[in-house]
């Protein structure tokens, strides 16, 4: 785990409150300008990650890179 980026975090929904179309807006939404963001993946196959990272084409805001653990 600590060969990756620390600014990369691990998901979890926890952190999120509402129903599921409540999240995937959180998701998907510039929080700070509320345009849709960008969306990037790059799978790593190997260990079984993908790096996910979200830029907003507005404002430039780019605050959300995770991790999913493919199962
Ligand atoms: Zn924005």
């Amino acid at each position: 785990m600590s060969a990756f980026d620390s600014n990369f975090k691990f998901e979890t929904y926890e952190e999120y409150y509402g129903d599921i179309k409540q999240v995937k807006e959180l998701i998907d939404v510039c929080e700070i300008c509320g345009n849709k963001l960008l969306m990037s993946h790059s799978a790593d196959y190997t260990n079984l990650l993908v790096q996910e990272s979200a830029t907003c084409p507005e404002c430039g805001n780019k605050n959300r890179k995770m991790i999913h653990v493919l199962h």
